[in-house]
């Protein structure tokens, strides 16, 4: 199937507006911010900004890996670290005023610890700062290190997320030849395990030649390592060089796998064409009794 070059109506970019937004973007843009809402103009921008929510981006612009759907640059950072980050991270979420902030990354399969200590230091930095901003950790895979994900987690999150990106067949070619889908699944259960009270959620791109039963078992795999949250959007091409997408799934068809996955027991599942891992991930405040 070649890649669609037309875009269907439903994936028309919504213009960002609103007060909230600017005054977010104006603080971006004067403290020069890595947002990944901004950086990947993401078209929900408006909305997240708008609810006091954004993702920021730690560790660089360089990753260790190269997915075949991903638009940031690979390479080797040499252990390069920002040792300022987590104060500036902090600064960061203060400025904004977010009361649920997701902090990601690139792989950083350079450093000893693969980045958990960073991360660690920037949770901790954030909640010395401003004690009642919820914090999302969606992170790489650690190769799988239990002991990486645990310091994480001990570090005091609402929510831990970790991709899984697609269904099992098209893992490879999707993700880096590193990445597995039973590593990401592994991660999720041990980290439910290790913190019971904190949201575990992963996130799906539809649209790359996955099959309706493909999904399916996807969702049952992912709802068996207890995984709280499953979100679920359009895979679009970043470049000429990635992966074409397959297929444009109708908003109708989003909904379906949305009443799939609620019906497999998920606390929580978002499901549309611009759902991003980090779309309306406030919403795991309103539930209460994780765990
Ligand atoms: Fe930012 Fe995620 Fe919202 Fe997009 S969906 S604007 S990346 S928080
Ligand atoms: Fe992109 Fe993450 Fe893959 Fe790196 S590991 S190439 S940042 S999706």
């Amino acid at each position: 199937v070649p890649d669609a070059q037309r875009k269907p109506e439903w994936l028309r970019m919504k213009l960002p507006t609103g007060a909230k937004y600017h005054e977010v973007m104006e603080i971006v843009r004067s403290h020069q911010l890595a947002t990944v809402c901004a950086e990947s103009k993401c078209p929900n921008i408006a909305e997240c900004w708008g609810r006091g929510t954004a993702t920021l981006m730690l560790m660089g612009s360089v990753c260790t890996r190269a997915c075949k759907f991903c638009s940031v640059s690979t390479g080797n950072p040499n252990g390069w670290l920002d040792h300022d980050e987590p104060a500036k991270v902090a600064d960061a979420v203060a400025l904004m005023n977010l009361r649920y902030v997701v902090l990601t990354s690139v792989d950083r399969d350079d450093l000893a610890d693969l980045g958990a200590g960073h991360y660690a230091a920037c949770i901790r930095a954030i909640h010395a700062r401003t004690p009642d901003t919820a914090v999302e950790a969606l992170t790489p895979d650690f190769q799988g290190r239990e002991d990486l994900v645990a310091q994480v987690l001990d570090a005091g999150l609402a929510t831990y997320a970790q991709n899984l990106e697609t269904v099992e067949r098209l893992t490879h070619p999707v993700r880096d030849v590193r990445a597995g889908y039973r590593v990401t699944l592994d991660v999720l259960a041990f980290a439910k395990r290790h913190a019971p009270t904190t949201v575990t959620k992963t996130s799906m791109m539809l649209g790359l030649g996955e099959t309706d039963a493909e999904i399916e078992q996807a969702l049952a795999d992912v709802r068996a390592a207890n995984v709280d949250v499953v979100t679920m959007g359009q895979y679009m091409r970043p470049t000429k060089n990635h992966l074409p997408v397959q297929r444009y799934v109708t908003p109708d068809e989003f909904k379906r796998y949305r009443d799939l996955a609620l019906s497999m027991g998920f606390l929580e599942a978002v499901a549309g064409p611009f759902v991003r891992s980090s779309y309306r991930a406030e919403r795991v405040l309103e539930h209460n009794n994780v765990g």
